[in-house]
């Protein structure tokens, strides 16, 4: 029994479609396989589905073999060309999807960097990217998962069967741990997701059959499994599309997982490590990290990163020292019990001799005093000798932030990156849960104003639900505002999602990498579609004002006819450096290039506020450079009347701006 049909599932079968397709074809004692292009896989299995990658609008054939035929072929068919509409978040978060990967950060080249701080004469070791301001000295705990490596064996005959009983409970246990998880009421909705789709293919027929069959052929458990995990990674690392590219690390993960299980070991777990341990790691996946007990860590130390990656943003957003991008001489550090971290000047001692050691404490001492000093300003409200209040707000990834941001004293939020509640999950984001935090942001900040940055994500790290092109260039690429509106059905549902969030606050909203005054325009003609919609549907909504963010050379050159279109400008020095001075952010060996103070981009920097403050609208600044100290006096003779930062940055931007205000 067999039947063709158009794909009508939005964007192809990965992902969650894929998930509720193989359940479907599980359901039914029929062999089914699909078909494309002539390629015919196990419809129960959702890592050989995943890899056939069937598009929306591609002809596949559904074939059955069995007592139920007819009925899986019917039912197969019904959902290819008419998936149930309007699942929401809580099928995922059952555990009814496959996971999105954390952003991988950059790889820089190992590559010295000079330092900015003169340290101690004892002051010798590594020397990284200085990532997040502040000294520490703590016990070590370094984070590199061990590779699995044991001899491969080859089994008599006699050994195949509970070889395989041993790698199928195994699987057991893998599985049983992983449902133990996710009873755990308190797991966040992302985690759950992720845990609920390894579960997924730790059972899955391709994985498990291939297993077993190289046993039979004499291969022990664990090279068997290490083989088909790898060959199934390399399919999936080979696939056009960033997102099966990505299930390539899943694989592996579970792969480790049932490996440990065999051997009867446990893996390496952030959860263990000890109050105000240094973690040492080669990378860490920035949604490893905001997972990770922040509060408990010390300082972070790793070999890759670099000063505005997404680890240091999280590091400097929680107060935490860091040192990035120190390349393969990381690994130095794997054996260090006792670890001193500058987070100022970029170096890193492994076990510092006793006189290094006193001037890490008295220099952690000196900053606890500091910061219990700067801890009065908190509630000042910065005011120049003119009397402009200077906004000094918090950039800040997620709501959990929130506590953090608002104990510093922060006035507003000046950037809230929504990329990471993208991230977050294993599809794109419904409305609903994106009004209900945009919501809650403004709630919480109320009146002080909050300015949402809409989604600027682009092929450098990819999410679920949104297909990116390989790239040459994916920094000069699609993009940002680009991407959002070539795809303005998930434009629009962000769009929707902040005008219905502006009832409860003071919501601005800010385009990220504009260079062309269209992408504004455009934008605008999509906001009045959304209001109407809403109006249309009686929902409640209110209007927001739109500013854009100043990243790109083009943008600065058309400062003054952007300033008639928008409410506001926040500078982005992060992007606009590495943009006026051609120098990559990520990239250690250019690290000197890409400098703020750089006269060419202190330059645009002075242009857009000029255009902004000769048109009357308000200019701000969300780049790290707003919490700069050396900097911060400068920007203000220019004109700019807020300054958006990490929140651990705030309060000593707030001295600094009260202090000018009753200098001058
Ligand atoms: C910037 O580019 O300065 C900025 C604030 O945005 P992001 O760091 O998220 O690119
Ligand atoms: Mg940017």
């Amino acid at each position: 029994m067999e039947r063709s049909t158009i794909v009508r599932v939005h964007e192809g079968l990965h992902a969650r479609p894929a998930t509720r397709f193989v359940k479907l074809a599980k359901s039914f004692e029929s062999d089914v396989d699909i078909v494309k292009d002539g390629k015919a896989v196990s419809a129960k299995s959702s890592v050989k589905l995943m890899l056939l990658g069937v598009k929306e609008g591609q002809e596949v054939t559904v074939r059955a073999n069995g007592a139920d035929a007819i009925e899986a072929v019917e039912a197969l068919i019904g959902y290819l060309e008419n998936p149930l509409a309007g699942l929401d978040e809580q099928d995922a978060l059952k555990g009814d999807s496959a996971p999105v990967q954390a952003p991988q950060l950059a790889s820089p080249e190992p590559q010295a960097v000079p330092t900015t701080e003169a340290g101690p004469t004892t002051e010798a070791g590594l020397v990284g990217i200085a990532a997040s301001e502040g000294v520490h000295l703590g016990p070590a705990f370094a984070h590199f998962p061990p590779e699995i490596g044991t001899e491969a064996r080859t089994l008599a005959a006699h050994e195949i069967e509970p070889e395989i009983e041993r790698f199928m409970a195994a699987i057991a246990a893998v599985r049983a741990r992983m449902d133990k998880v996710l009873a755990d009421e308190t797991l966040a909705g992302g985690d759950r997701g992720i845990v609920a789709a390894l579960r997924d293919i730790a059972g899955d027929e391709t994985l498990v059959g291939d297993t077993v069959a190289m046993i039979r052929d004499r291969a022990d458990a664990v090279a068997a499994t290490i083989a088909v995990s790898s060959r199934l990674a390399d399919e999936f690392g080979a696939v056009e599309d960033p997102y099966l590219n990505a299930r390539a690390d899943d694989m592996q993960a579970v792969g480790r997982q049932i490996c440990l299980a065999l051997l009867g070991q446990d893996d390496v777990s952030l959860e263990r490590i000890a109050q105000g341990a240094v973690l040492i790691a080669d990378d860490i996946g920035a949604w490893d990290l905001a997972r990770a007990p922040l509060k408990r860590i010390g300082a972070i130390v790793c070999g890759h990163g670099g000063a505005t990656s997404h680890i240091a943003i999280i590091a400097r957003s929680h107060g935490i020292p860091a040192v990035l991008g120190l390349g393969e001489r990381v690994a130095e550090l794997r054996s260090a019990k006792t670890v001193a971290v500058n987070g100022n000047s970029g170096a890193v001692i492994a076990d510092p001799d006793a006189a290094t050691r006193a001037h890490y404490e008295r220099r952690m001492g000196e900053a606890t005093t500091e910061r219990d000093a700067l801890s009065v300003f908190k509630d000042t409200v910065p005011t120049l000798a003119d009397g402009t209040i200077i906004e000094v707000a918090a950039n800040l990834g997620s709501l959990e932030e929130i506590e953090a941001a608002k104990e510093a004293g922060a006035m507003g939020v000046g950037l809230f990156r929504t990329e990471l509640l993208f991230m977050r999950h294993m599809h794109l984001p419904s409305e609903d849960m994106q009004a209900e935090t945009y919501g809650a942001l403004a709630k919480a900040f109320a009146p002080y104003p909050v300015i949402v940055r809409t989604l600027d994500i682009g092929g450098d790290k990819p999410i679920a639900g949104i297909e990116f092109p390989e790239e040459e260039n994916p920094f000069l690429g699609w993009r940002g505002i680009r991407m959002c509106l070539d795809r303005p059905d998930i434009f629009k549902r962000q769009l929707r999602a902040l005008l219905r969030a502006a009832v409860h606050g003071n919501v601005k909203v800010m385009l990220p990498m504009v260079s062309d005054i269209e992408e504004v325009r455009r934008t605008r003609l999509l906001i009045d579609e959304c209001a109407a919609e809403l109006k249309a549907q009686g929902a409640a909504f209110a209007p927001f004002t739109l500013g854009v963010m100043i990243e790109t050379p083009a943008a600065v050159l058309i400062a003054p006819a952007l300033a008639r279109e928008v409410a506001f400008f926040s500078i982005g020095t992060n992007d606009l450096t590495q943009y006026v001075m051609a120098a990559d952010r990520l990239n250690p060996t250019v690290a000197k290039l890409n400098d703020v103070a750089n006269p060419a981009v202190m330059a645009a920097i002075e242009m857009t506020v000029r255009a902004g403050v000769e048109a009357g609208i308000m200019v701000g600044m969300c780049g790290e450079a707003a919490g700069r100290p050396d900097l911060i006096p400068a920007f203000l003779r220019m004109g700019l009347s807020e300054l958006s930062m990490s929140p651990a940055s705030i309060p000593r931007a707030k001295k600094i701006v009260s202090e000018l205000g009753k200098a001058s």
